[in-house]
């Protein structure tokens, strides 16, 4: 534990100092908003989750008995991106993440996860997926753009990028066309929807994660508005009915030795935030995440 108090520290991910690309571990923004459609301001999500993430230096994780923020990990500033286009974002995206051992992403809405699994997925090949959101995001386009942040993971089900009978989305409870729903179930993709995690609890959930992903490289994509909008108001798109962070925390802390190659934190929208409560709770899954990965 520093001796800087945790307010002061520098506004990197917990505070860090390490900038380099060669860590073991990397932090890194990706400032955009331009896939989303509903609310924007996800473009400042980043430096909001930075800010938030410095409460969670002050001692060790408290089952794991250890400090994520003395891990080898840098925090390499934000990605570069095309102001205003999708396809160009996406591609400058997947070239600066392809040479990364291992990126932790601060969103920035949920197209640009379609950037990092291209970039992940062409060098290990087809991954689990562990996907919590209020959202199927297979929409096969987002009102008429194939790359919004509702298409995601059509693409990378089509493009091979994920193996969809390794993937598993937790947490969906939204309005959605049931020819979308039955195309992702149709591709073998596990659905544990909200309304089952309240009801049958984080131990059989982090075990139905378990049974659908298996020993295989995972990537975990975790798109904030997961969480009910009383836990996580700051999003573009909130949906009621969702997960508290309690029971996320339970789920995460059971995924324990999964296999996890990257994962990302998006949709946290700070414009809509209250008293920071949301950036806090991305900043608090990244921190799970590297407890869970160390
Ligand atoms: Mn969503
Ligand atoms: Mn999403």
């Amino acid at each position: 534990m520093s001796s800087t108090p945790t307010y002061a520290l520098p506004s990197r991910f917990l505070g860090v100092a390490r900038t380099e690309r060669s860590a073991a571990y990397c932090v890194a923004g990706a400032p955009f908003d331009i896939g989303t459609s509903f609310r924007s301001g996800a473009r400042f999500g980043p430096d909001a989750i930075r800010q938030a993430s410095r409460m969670l230096v002050d001692g060790d994780h408290p089952t794991r008995w250890l400090d994520p923020a003395t891990l080898e990990l840098a925090d390499i500033g934000n990605f570069a991106l095309a102001l205003g286009d999708i396809p160009r974002s996406l591609a400058a995206l997947e070239a600066q993440a392809a040479d990364i051992a291992h990126l932790i992403t601060l969103g920035g809405d949920h197209s640009i996860t379609l950037a990092l699994l291209r970039a992940l997925g062409r060098r290990i090949g087809p991954l689990a997926l562990v996907h919590f959101d209020a959202h199927v995001d297979a929409w096969p386009d987002t009102f008429g753009n194939p790359y919004g942040h509702a298409s995601v993971f059509y693409h990378a089900i089509e493009e091979g990028l994920v193996e969809p009978r390794r993937t598993v989305q937790v947490g969906i409870r939204s309005p959605v066309p049931k020819s979308v729903y039955d195309w992702v179930l149709g591709k073998g993709v596990t659905i544990v929807a909200a309304e089952t995690v309240h009801e049958t609890g984080a131990a059989s959930t982090a075990a139905a994660i378990r049974r659908v992903i298996g020993d295989a490289p995972a990537y975990l994509s975790f798109d904030i508005d997961a969480l009910d909008p009383a836990f996580a108001p700051g999003t573009g798109t909130p949906e009621v009915g969702g997960l508290a962070s309690w029971q996320v925390q339970g789920i995460l802390r059971r995924l324990q030795g999964v296999r996890f190659r990257g994962m990302d934190v998006v949709e946290v929208a700070p414009p809509y935030d209250v008293s920071g409560i949301t950036a806090l709770a991305a900043a608090t899954i990244a921190w799970e995440y590297l407890a869970l990965v160390a």
